[in-house]
C-alpha cells in the first residue's frame, strides 16, 4: 500500500464541535495504526466567519484530546497562488467554463423548474458560450462565476464504510468552483489540497457523501490520483434528530464545553471512538485507552446507521475514569471547580451560589492554598463524592455541605417513609449526641459501630436514627451516609451541626 496520508480539515468558523473531534479521532486512529501521516489544514476560505481564535481553539482541542498531527497547520486563505495554478489548468483543459447568469436569471430558472416539478438545478445555459458571447458579457462589465462541466457519465466509488456508491453525472448540476469576486469555493480548494498534499484517505462525516462525486470528478480533471473515501455515520441526538450546535442537555456540543464541565479527555476519547464503532467479534470491551484504540480500530466495525450521542453514556465513561484517578490527583482536578473564578467558565452547570458557598467555606492562605484541615476534609469529601460525581463541574453539588455553614430545611425532618417526623428527629438527635460525644477515636468504623448499637438498643429502624442525623450533617436529601459524613467533617464540626439542628428543631 502507498503511504497512508489523512487530513484534519476543520473550518474554523466556530468552536470545535464534538462531531469534528470524532472525525479527527478516527483519522488519527487510522493513520497511527498504519504508520501514516496526518495533515492539519485550516479550511478558512469563508473569510467572514473564520477566525484565528477558532483555529487556535481547535488546535488546543486536538492536544487536549491527546491527538496530534504531522504536517501543518496549512491555511487555505494563504494558498490562493496554488489554487490559481490549478484553476488555470482546468481553464485550459476546458473542464470549467465561465457562467454569466445573473441572480435574477437563475431565480427565474428555478421557478420554471419548480412549476414543472423538476428538481432545482442549474441548466447549463452558459456551457457552450461562443468566444463572442463571452467577450460581449465582459464588455458589459459582467463578472462570471466559474462552473465545472459535469460529464454525463457514472461516478462510482467504494466507500470504506458504505461499500459501493454510484451517482449519474446527469443528476449533478455544473457546480461553481469560483465566485465572481474571485473567491475559490470548497469543492475546488478541498480537492486541490487533497491532491497536492497527496491525501490517500478522505475520512469524514456522512454529510459529505453527496459532495464526493463532485470531488472525484475534480480529482480526475486535475489528473490526480483519487483517494479512498470513508464516510462516518452522523451523530444523532437521543431522539435520532441530527445533533447540531447543542446536545440534548441544551449545552454546546463542543469539546471546550466538555473540558470546562470537567470531563477527562480519556473518557471523551473512549466515548467518541465508540460512537458508531465497535470492536466486533463479540467483544464486550467498553474501556479502551488511546493505544488500544489505535491497535483495534477498523472500518469493518463502523456502523452505517447514525450514532446516538448519549450523554448518559459519556457520563458513565467519565465517572469510570474519574474513579480511576489517584485521590490526590482527583482532588487537584476538583479544586478549580470549587472557586468562583472557575464558575465563569462553566455554563449552566451548577447554581453559582453552590460554588460560592464552597469558596466561602474554605479557608485559604495568602497563596491561595488551603489549610491542612480543609485539605484533609476535601480529600475525604472528594473520595465520597467520587462515588456519584460524573463530571467535575458537579463537584460543588456533592461537596458544598462539607464546608462552611449549612442550614438544613425543616421539611427534611418530615419523612413518613422513614418513619421520621420532627418529634422523632429531636429524639434521634438527643439520643445520638451523648453517644457521639463519647467517641474518642473519630473514624467512620467507630461511629458506625456506636450508632448501630444505639439503634439496636432503642429497638428502632435504622432510618429513624440515621435519616435525621444525616440530614442534620448535610442538609441534603441525598448525600453520603452518616458515618462517612461525620468522619469527613471531623468531630467538632459534626457535633456542632447536630447541636445546632437540635436547637432549630426544638424552636
Ligand atoms: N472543512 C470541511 C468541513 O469542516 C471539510 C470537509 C472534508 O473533510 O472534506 O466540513
Amino acid at each position: 500500500m502507498d503511504e497512508i496520508r489523512v487530513r484534519f480539515p476543520p473550518s474554523p468558523t466556530g468552536p470545535m464541535h464534538i462531531g469534528t473531534a470524532r472525525t479527527m479521532l478516527v483519522n488519527f486512529l487510522f493513520a497511527r495504526q498504519h504508520g501514516g501521516k496526518i495533515v492539519f489544514r485550516s479550511e478558512d476560505t469563508d473569510r467572514a466567519r473564520s477566525t484565528r481564535e477558532f483555529e487556535k481553539e481547535i488546535l488546543d482541542g486536538i492536544s487536549w484530546l491527546g491527538l496530534d498531527f504531522d504536517e501543518g497547520p496549512f491555511r487555505q486563505s494563504e494558498r490562493d497562488a496554488v489554487y490559481e495554478k490549478y484553476f488555470e489548468q482546468l481553464k485550459k483543459s476546458g473542464a470549467i467554463y465561465p457562467c454569466f447568469c445573473s441572480a435574477a436569471e437563475l431565480e427565474a430558472e428555478r421557478e420554471t423548474q419548480n412549476s414543472q416539478k423538476l428538481p432545482p438545478r442549474y441548466s447549463g445555459k452558459c456551457r457552450d458560450l461562443s468566444a463572442e458571447e463571452i467577450a460581449r458579457f465582459e464588455t458589459e462589465g459582467r463578472k462570471p462565476v466559474w462552473r465545472f462541466r459535469v460529464p454525463a457519465s457514472e461516478i462510482k466509488f467504494d466507500d470504506l464504510v458504505r461499500g459501493e456508491i454510484s451517482e449519474r453525472g446527469e443528476n449533478i448540476a455544473d457546480f461553481v468552483i469560483r465566485k465572481s469576486d474571485g473567491q475559490f469555493l470548497y469543492h475546488f480548494t478541498v480537492v486541490v489540497d487533497d491532491a497536492e498534499m497527496k491525501i490517500s484517505h478522505v475520512i469524514r462525516g456522512e454529510d459529505h457523501i453527496s459532495n464526493t462525486s463532485k470531488h472525484i470528478l475534480l480529482f480526475e480533471a486535475l489528473g490526480a490520483k483519487v483517494p479512498r473515501f470513508g464516510h462516518l455515520p452522523l451523530l444523532l441526538n437521543k431522539d435520532r434528530s441530527k445533533m447540531s450546535k447543542r446536545d440534548e442537555s441544551g449545552k454546546p456540543a463542543t469539546v471546550e464545553r466538555l473540558k470546562n464541565d470537567g470531563y477527562l479527555s480519556e473518557a471523551v476519547v473512549n466515548f467518541l471512538a465508540l460512537l458508531g464503532w465497535n470492536p466486533g467479534g463479540g467483544s464486550e470491551q467498553e474501556f479502551f485507552s488511546l493505544d488500544e484504540l489505535i491497535a483495534k480500530f477498523d472500518f469493518a466495525g463502523v456502523a452505517k446507521a447514525g450514532a446516538v450521542f448519549d450523554l448518559e453514556r459519556l457520563n458513565f465513561f467519565n465517572a469510570h475514569y474519574l474513579r480511576q484517578l489517584p485521590i490526590e490527583e482527583l482532588v487537584e482536578k476538583v479544586k478549580p471547580f470549587l472557586s468562583i473564578q472557575a464558575q465563569s467558565n462553566i455554563e449552566n452547570v451548577v447554581a453559582p451560589q453552590l460554588t460560592h458557598q464552597i469558596s466561602g467555606g474554605l479557608t485559604k492562605g495568602d497563596g491561595g492554598e488551603l489549610t491542612p484541615e480543609d485539605e484533609a476534609t476535601l480529600k475525604k469529601a472528594v473520595r465520597l463524592a467520587s462515588e456519584r460525581m460524573q463530571f467535575l463541574a458537579e463537584a460543588p453539588q456533592f461537596l458544598h455541605y462539607f464546608f462552611g455553614e449549612i442550614d438544613p430545611p425543616l421539611e427534611l425532618f418530615d419523612n413518613p417513609k422513614m418513619k421520621v417526623d420532627r418529634a422523632s428527629s429531636i429524639e434521634a438527635l438527643e439520643k445520638s449526641l451523648p453517644v457521639l460525644e463519647k467517641i474518642e477515636n473519630w473514624t467512620a468504623e467507630e461511629i458506625q459501630k456506636e450508632l448501630l448499637a444505639l439503634v439496636v438498643k432503642l429497638g428502632w429502624k435504622n432510618g429513624q436514627l440515621l435519616w435525621p442525623l444525616r440530614a442534620a450533617l448535610t442538609g441534603e436529601k441525598f448525600s453520603p451516609g452518616v458515618w462517612e459524613m461525620a468522619d469527613a467533617l471531623g468531630r467538632s464540626a459534626s457535633l456542632a451541626r447536630i447541636r445546632k439542628m437540635l436547637d432549630k428543631l426544638k424552636k
